[in-house]
């Protein structure tokens, strides 16, 4: 890696001419916020939870009122576009109310894209009014279409509920893209079967590789397949073709020429994104990270609380932003089993 600001190209870097934004000390405009809602969830996959998990104490987390004041405060300073992440999303309680509100940035123009990345358990209930808020596309985290091994990565989901929630979704007009966590041994073997149903449906299909964050019960040198090697594999059968499209996010996406659908691959060991990074995070309890795989992170609960106006909030968030990394440092193998970061995912939001 080189040293010192990484010169790129504007569009790359997210900046929209004439709208206030926030530039990090490397020259990429701070564009997008993904805030976990709440750790808590209602499945407890093997990569990303230890099964006996504790979460962050309730009278820690924002309430919502306070989520959309931050949010909305994120929104004034150029962001422009927003994912509700956890833990599970859906499982908040009144978390439609926090939607419904934050759409009002939607509806001024001030924020292009509302979108939620979800484990689809609550899709059934929910879909509907996700698109009447707004919502237009949504991700949804689902490793396997095989019941019994559904039911060895989630530990607790239920997969009838999750392929009639996704049904749903996409009844209600909803644009759903599949996240596939790529397992070595475990799920590697159904990615084409995956890719095929998701094209079938109209959904794109992206995979990612395992991240080192948090201690997990399992062993990750175990689990880690870098997709290398299954862009490698699947070029025996499938003609992939690079494309330029983009989500906003850190994905790569090939157009399967066989299918027409897209295939995206997200690649944090294999090759490392973080030159065309736009994003923070935020957590349920307010504390900010300006990187997925580093330590370093602002409060922004306390001058959140501190006064009813945004100005101490917002130099809070502009100090914060004069400390984002240039870039994590994952590594998996033998000698590094360990999370390079001790949070988990579900804290800081995937
Ligand atoms: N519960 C929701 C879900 O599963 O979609 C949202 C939160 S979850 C933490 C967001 C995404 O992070 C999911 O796609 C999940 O598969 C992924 N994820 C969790 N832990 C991970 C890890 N250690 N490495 C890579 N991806 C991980
Ligand atoms: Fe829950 Fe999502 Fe983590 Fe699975 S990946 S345990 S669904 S937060």
């Amino acid at each position: 890696m080189t040293e010192g600001p990484i010169e790129l190209p504007a569009d790359t870097l997210g900046a929209v001419s004439g709208q206030p934004s926030m530039i990090d000390p490397f020259g990429r405009h701070v564009s997008y916020l993904r805030v976990s809602v709440t750790d808590r969830c209602d499945f407890r996959c093997v990569y990303c939870m230890a099964e006996d998990m504790t979460f962050l104490p309730k009278r820690d987390v924002l309430t919502l009122e306070e989520l959309d004041r931050l949010c909305s405060a994120f929104v004034e300073k150029g962001v422009r576009k927003l994912r509700l992440t956890g833990g599970e999303p859906l499982v908040r309680r009144n978390i439609i109310w926090l939607i419904r509100q934050l759409s009002r940035h939607l509806n001024t123009g001030a924020l292009e894209e509302l979108t939620l990345t979800t484990n689809g358990s609550q899709l059934g209930r929910y879909a509907s009014e996700l698109m009447d808020c707004g919502v237009k596309r949504i991700n949804v985290s689902l490793d396997t279409c095989d019941a019994k091994k559904f039911h060895e990565i989630t530990r607790w989901g239920d997969l009838d509920k999750v392929m009639g929630g996704i049904d749903t979704a996409l009844d209600a007009g909803l644009k759903v893209k599949i996240n596939m966590v790529a397992l070595k041994d475990v799920n590697e073997h159904e990615i084409e079967t995956m890719m095929k149903w998701c094209h079938g449906k109209g959904m794109d299909l992206t995979l990612i590789e395992t991240m080192p964050l948090g201690e997990i019960d399992g062993d990750r040198t175990d689990q880690y397949l870098p997709l290398s090697q299954v862009r490698a594999r699947l070029l025996d059968t499938w003609t992939l073709e690079d494309i330029p499209y983009k989500t906003g996010g850190p994905a790569r996406y090939v157009e399967v020429k066989e299918t027409g659908g897209r295939l995206g691959f997200i690649t944090p060991l294999t090759h490392n994104f973080c030159e065309s990074c736009n994003r923070v995070r935020l957590t349920c309890t307010g504390t900010l990270y300006m990187c997925l795989g580093q330590d370093d992170a602002a409060d922004l609960r306390a001058p959140l609380r501190a006064s009813e106006g945004n100005e101490l909030l917002s130099s809070a968030i502009d100090e914060a932003i004069t400390r984002k990394p240039k870039g994590h440092d994952f590594i998996i193998d033998r000698d590094h089993k360990g999370p390079a970061v001790t949070r988990h995912m579900s804290v800081t939001g995937g």
